[in-house]
């Protein structure tokens, strides 16, 4: 018999890893639906990192004492069990960042400084996080150089049958989110990085949403660079990594510069590292590092599939409930989605409705989530979000349905 991966584990056990879950807020039980933003932080990640503070701080790479090398051997493991996680082919090809934010930045700035020309094209698309957008105009301003975009479709797809025009030969990059923050909606990214080579573009796939979510091989995928960010996938905050193609990295010159990237410093010149220690100037964010390897040994053990079928299972639950309720719009698409939807009630502003659920400790997100010009294209000022994670429950869900059937009689 098909026994699907998600049914051999124990969901609800795994909430008493997550002490924040037992949370009241207002006096009521919290319902957290905001794990787009971020997601909570399971006892196995928060241990180690005690224990790394309580064992083993020192500074990385530079002192001759026990500590130190105990420091550095565990972040540089932590680089190696990145690259395993995402399938890269070695450990050089991982670059700790803050994150996502910081990820697109070092492209942006360091590789489109080098080879992006005035006329060249970098191709977006419609459905872009403000941090794949604004790091491109900043880059596009300073080198005249020219944006495009996919549009988004109704249904919350890519429109793609508009691709042959925009991926033009002039295109250097093609940047893309995985799985879109607003919609839910899953990028075909193979497809989407086999185009982009045929033109001879790089591409930047934008993993904030993807990392924790589902199984993610950077040989599958095919892409050039991929972002995340490790506080979307039970890790600390201020840490995540830039994959890059190890060929790729090798051209690219360092953009901060500071301690731990040089090889020697003269008064007026300086020769630097190879890659990744090249793009990672200053003391690293130690602690976070191992926090995120914590935090993929965490996840693995659940099993990726298995995290991916049961967000799958939890949010066309919430799509099916949702739609009982009068006045209510989703977005995104009808098919495979990620744990994210996003809607609108006629009842009440997005803002009105999320206060509303938080009164009763339901955290939900109500606004742009840093997707205006997407918004602007659906034609509404923001929505709310319900996101959702492996720790989440439908009877959490029927909660959330029941508030929300509460807030169209309050606002009516
Ligand atoms: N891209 C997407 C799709 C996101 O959802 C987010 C976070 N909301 C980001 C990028 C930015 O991530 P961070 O703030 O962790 O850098």
């Amino acid at each position: 018999m098909h026994r699907p991966a998600s049914a051999t584990v124990d969901w609800k056990a795994l909430r008493e890893d997550f002490p924040i879950l037992r949370e009241r807020v207002h006096g009521r039980p919290l319902i957290y639906f905001d794990n787009a933003a971020t997601t909570q932080k399971p006892r196995p990640m928060l241990e180690i990192l005690r224990q790394y503070y309580e064992h083993t701080n020192a500074n990385v790479h530079r002192g001759l004492h026990e500590l130190s090398s105990r420091a550095t051997e565990a972040y540089e493991r932590a680089r190696q069990r990145v690259a395993d996680y995402l399938g890269a082919a070695n450990a050089e090809e991982i670059v700790f960042t803050r994150g996502t934010t910081e990820s697109i930045n070092l492209v942006a700035q360091a590789w489109g400084g080098k080879f992006v020309r005035a006329d060249d094209v970098i191709l977006l698309t419609e459905m872009e996080h403000h941090s794949n957008l604004v790091p491109w105009q900043l880059l596009a301003e300073r080198i005249g150089a020219r944006l495009r975009f996919v549009p988004v479709k109704d249904d919350g797809t890519l429109e793609l049958e508009r691709l042959p025009a925009l991926l033009t030969p002039e295109v250097k990059l093609f940047g893309f989110t995985h799985v879109s923050n607003s919609l839910g909606t899953i990028n075909p990214v193979r497809e989407l990085c086999e185009k982009a080579h045929a033109v001879g573009a790089l591409t930047l796939v934008d993993g904030a949403q993807s990392a924790g979510h589902m199984p993610v091989d950077m040989q599958e995928l095919g892409c050039d660079f991929y972002a995340f960010s490790g506080h979307k996938m039970c890790a600390p905050t201020g840490i995540g990594a830039l994959y890059a193609h190890a060929e790729v990295l090798d051209s690219i010159p360092p953009w901060h510069g500071g301690g731990e990237m040089i090889v020697s410093v003269m008064l007026e010149k300086s020769a630097f590292k190879k890659p990744p220690h090249r793009f990672e100037a200053g003391t690293p964010k130690i602690a976070g590092a191992i926090g995120l390897a914590a935090a993929i040994d965490y996840l693995e053990n659940i099993g990726r599939a298995a995290i991916f079928e049961h967000d799958a299972e939890l949010t066309s639950y919430a799509v099916e409930r949702m739609r009982e309720l009068p006045g209510m719009r989703l977005f995104g698409p009808r098919g495979e989605r990620g744990a994210i939807v996003g809607f609108v009630m006629n009842a009440a502003h997005p803002h009105d409705l999320t206060t509303f659920a938080d009164q009763q400790g339901v955290a939900l997100r109500g606004g742009h989530h840093c997707n205006q010009p997407l918004m602007r294209r659906f034609g509404v000022p923001g929505t709310t979000r319900a996101s959702f994670y492996f720790y989440n429950t439908k009877e959490e869900i029927d909660r959330m349905i029941d508030i929300l059937g509460d807030a169209v009689r309050f606002f009516s």
